[in-house]
């Protein structure tokens, strides 16, 4: 790209204005990086140029110009994923959709049309205001509409509402070759040909850019607990979570965390976990629009519990102890980073997280290491942490993640149930799915993108 670098800013600013074509380096730093842990976060290329456009007609200017002159692109959301999925790992154009940040409410079919600049943080926020719930919390706010869409978020609370696919009814996108495709809408059926909206949810920025979504949003229950189960073993604190998703009540989510590693991330934020024993906790939210209705929840799941023999149970009910369980637990990630090699995303069919686990305790005595887990155990979905330890070296790390992933693979799992493929688990996808899906996929890439000028080198390479 250098040669033509000049004639190509020229061109950028003509669309976007100078203000927002950003040539220095250090003032693109911080758009050079994700949050994945330092030792697997791929190196960003040199020869970078930031573009913040103000609207999907610059957006499709700029991808034009692109495509037409072959030089890469890499849409960028909040980089807060944890795959490298946003690093521009080749030099060309930096595509932050920030400025693009509206939201409209259309009330009557319970949706908002939101930008896909907009953060979550200030999406939950701006739909609370307008009486509306978006229940979807992986744990950085920070992450934006159109990442959250491009990686098929989930986190802690997609049990009883599902993860980002589930939300997203209409898309509005930008092909590598500048064109404009409106897919969907606010349909609530609709069975028109193959989906391609849902192909582009979870495509990692790698077949289009989105620039706007139709999301379906829930009304606000006034009604909502967490409970904190402290149990003195692993293994009852998981069997129960099977018994309770059959009872018949659906929780907004059920989590997995330790008690030491909980504290840390309490420390981490200058908060206290209110929950002292018991090493093994759950926590599990509960919402409803009735008192009744949450009542009868809490009295099934107290119904359940004494047969896993937990040590007692805590419940937050005011919003100030809630909201202060869930930033501790979206602090865990956070809390341990500086000290994370990699963070595994294993997923498996819940009715097999005892043997998940088991196989991660026995790798950990085995290797003579700590493997930290914690995770989405409503959802088969457990973060398993590598940590920098005296005696890990790179092929004891190789080893203990490749047994990991056989071991998921074996119980019919998937080496990621959240984060995605990105740029570090490429190798990874190769081996979960077969050769024809690889060949269908790289096709699908071909046609979306012929001169492979979006995002190249994530998910396939
Ligand atoms: C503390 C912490 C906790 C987390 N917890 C969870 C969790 O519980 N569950 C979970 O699923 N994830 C979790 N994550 C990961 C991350 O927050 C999600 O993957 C999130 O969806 C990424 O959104 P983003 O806007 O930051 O995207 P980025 O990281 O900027 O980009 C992610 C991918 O989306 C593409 N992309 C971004 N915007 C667009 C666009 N407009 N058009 C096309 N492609 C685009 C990028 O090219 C990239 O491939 C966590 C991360 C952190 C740091």
């Amino acid at each position: 790209m250098s040669q033509n670098r000049e004639k190509l800013i020229d061109l950028l600013e003509d669309i976007v204005g100078n203000k927002w074509v950003i040539i220095e380096r250090e003032f693109q730093s911080s758009y050079l990086k994700d949050e994945t842990p330092l030792p697997m976060l791929p190196s960003a290329a040199n020869d970078l140029i930031l573009v913040k456009p103000f609207s999907t007609k610059q957006v499709s200017k700029i991808l034009e110009i692109a495509n037409k002159e072959k030089i890469t692109v890499f849409p960028v959301g909040g980089r807060t994923g944890l795959v490298g999925g946003s690093v521009p790992t080749e030099s060309g154009i930096i595509l932050s959709l920030e400025r693009m940040n509206n939201i409209e409410f259309d009330k009557e079919n319970s949706m908002a049309i939101v930008e896909a600049g907009t953060t979550l943080g200030s999406f939950i926020e701006v739909s609370k205001r307008a009486g509306f719930f978006f229940p979807l919390h992986p744990g950085d706010e920070g992450a934006q509409i159109g990442g959250l869409i491009s990686t098929n978020a989930g986190g802690v609370r997609a049990i009883k509402y599902g993860v980002m696919r589930n939300y997203v009814y209409g898309l509005e996108v930008v092909l590598p070759t500048g064109e404009i495709l409106n897919l969907g809408g606010k349909l609530l059926k609709n069975n028109t040909g193959y989906n391609l909206m849902q192909l582009i949810i979870g495509s990692e920025g790698t077949l289009c850019v989105i620039t706007r979504a139709v999301i379906k949003l829930y009304p606000e229950c006034r009604y909502s607990s967490t409970m904190i189960v402290p149990f003195g073993n692993r293994y009852n604190a998981i069997l129960s979570v099977n018994k309770i998703l059959r009872s018949g009540i659906i929780p907004l989510g059920v989590e997995y965390i330790e008690l030491r590693d909980i504290n840390k991330a309490a420390k981490h934020i200058n908060e206290r976990w209110p929950v002292q024993e018991g090493n093994f906790q759950l926590l599990i939210l509960l919402n409803a629009t009735t008192d009744n209705e949450l009542l009868f929840a809490y009295e099934k799941i107290s119904e359940i519990l004494p047969e896993y023999n937990p040590n007692d149970y805590f419940l937050a009910e005011t919003n100030k102890e809630e909201e202060m369980i869930l930033r501790i637990r979206s602090s865990l990630y956070t809390s341990m980073k500086s000290r994370i090699i990699d963070i595994l995303d294993l997923t498996v069919p819940s009715n097999h997280l005892l043997d998940l686990i088991s196989a991660v305790e026995k790798t950990a005595f085995k290797n003579h290491i700590d493997l930290p887990i914690y995770g989405h155990v409503g959802d088969g979905n457990l973060h398993v942490h590598i940590l920098k330890e005296e005696n890990t070296n790179q092929k004891k790390i190789e080893k203990i993640k490749k047994e990991l992933y056989k071991v998921a693979s074996n119980l019919g799992g998937v080496p990621t149930g959240e984060h995605g493929i990105g740029k570090i688990r490429t190798e990874e996808i190769k081996k979960a799915l077969s050769e024809k899906e690889m060949y269908l996929m790289s096709k699908i890439k071909e046609n979306f993108d012929p001169n492979n000028i979006l995002n190249p080198g994530k998910i396939l390479s």
